[in-house]
């Protein structure tokens, strides 16, 4: 059935995000609705509203979200009414080449459901009966979402939705990058160049692993305040500092393994020059295309030095989800302290302005007060 909802839209790039009434249609074959519950508000929210990703507006926002399932469409199996799910803002299909090998986040298909479902149609209607585009296939800044079942992760339904809503997008991509991505062993020295959500993520991704040493890299200073909380070990604030990298490198000798989660060329080279030998530098942030770095071509063999990158921290969703959930339901990752504001839908712009200006760990946008949603 069709169904009324406020939904955060960007009708136009370059202009602050608006809250609209839009028509979610009913599931199709292989598709579920959600009352979402919670959503967080990412900085890829805001690069679509801008152009940095380019998904064409009108495009409704959110790929960071739980829901409970409200309708199923035909041929579902996988899901039942009232089940808790987490969006998965990158479709896989399980039958490619890279999903059979393990490596679903690479899924050849995915480029099929960038900002529509995986038919290349949409559920999302605007006042007009346009159709809305929706971000990474999910849209789900927006009371009600339906999507295919392959942007769908069942998760434990008595975790709080605005903390199970982040692992879809801010704690995946930084604790995946220190579990998957590059296997961080106990007693390692690591570093954290960014601290946003994805860096403290990776920092708490290094305490669980159990990292010997975590430096923490910003030039704001309560965010390495926040990076300590996250159980940063040391901080180096850049402003005060001549060279990062070398200031990493006094701290700890090099280290083994380094996080970037800036997404800049100018921090990449930084984050690999701060390694010792046999050490690992992996690249999280999203930079521009354009973007480039440049490395010491030598110490790639002499040092035997790795450059690599991570996407939405390597996930294989089914199994990472429901794991780091049960990390957090264990102690032993934080998702209530990341969460330091919550927004109701119609002061989205609001959030989105906080992001930007630093002010909090996640932003996340909570609906009507529901079961497994606290306040
Ligand atoms: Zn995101
Ligand atoms: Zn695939």
């Amino acid at each position: 059935m069709d169904r009324k909802a406020k939904a955060v839209v960007c009708r136009e790039w370059g202009q602050p995000v608006q809250v609209e009434t839009i028509t979610v249609e009913g599931p199709k074959r292989d598709e579920i609705t959600l009352k979402i519950g919670a959503c967080g508000v990412c900085h890829s929210d805001q690069s679509a509203t801008t152009g940095k990703i380019p998904y064409p507006a009108p495009l409704v926002l959110g790929h960071e979200a739980a829901g409970v399932v409200i309708e199923v469409g035909e041929g579902v199996t996988a899901f039942k009414e009232g089940d808790h799910v987490v969006s998965s803002f990158i479709s896989m299909c399980g039958k490619c080449r890279q999903c059979v090998r393990g490596r679903p986040v690479l899924c050849e298909n995915a480029r099929k459901a960038m900002f529509t479902l995986p038919d290349g149609t949409v559920r999302t209607k605007g006042a007009d009966g346009e159709d809305l585009n929706v971000f990474g296939a999910c849209g789900v800044m927006a009371e009600y979402a339906t999507m295919h079942v392959d942007n769908c992760v069942k998760v434990d339904d008595t975790i709080p939705m605005q903390n199970a809503a982040l692992v879809g997008c801010a704690v995946m991509t930084g604790v995946g990058a220190v579990f998957n991505t590059a296997q961080v062993e106990p007693g390692s020295r690591t570093a954290v160049f960014g601290i946003g959500g994805v860096g403290l993520n990776a920092i708490q991704g290094c305490v669980t692993a159990g990292a010997e040493m975590i430096v923490a890299v910003d030039n704001n200073e309560k965010k390495l305040q926040m990076a300590r909380g996250f159980g940063a070990t040391h901080t180096v604030n850049i402003s005060e500092v001549e060279d990062a990298a070398k200031a990493v490198k006094k701290l700890t000798g090099g280290v083994d393994y380094a996080f970037e989660c800036v997404g800049a060329g100018a921090v990449v080279e930084q984050a690999y020059k701060c390694l010792g030998r046999g050490g690992t530098a992996v690249v999280v942030g999203v930079s521009d295309p354009k973007d480039k770095t440049s490395i010491t071509t030598l110490t790639l063999p002499a040092d035997e030095r790795v450059l690599k990158g991570s996407w939405l921290g390597s996930a294989r969703p089914q199994y990472d989800f429901p794991r780091i959930l049960g990390l957090y339901k264990a102690g032993k990752l934080k998702l209530d302290e990341l969460v330091t504001t919550t927004y109701a839908i119609d002061d989205a712009a609001q959030a989105f302005e906080d992001m930007l200006a630093g002010k909090n760990a996640r932003g996340v946008i909570v609906f009507e007060t529901d079961k497994g949603v606290t306040q």
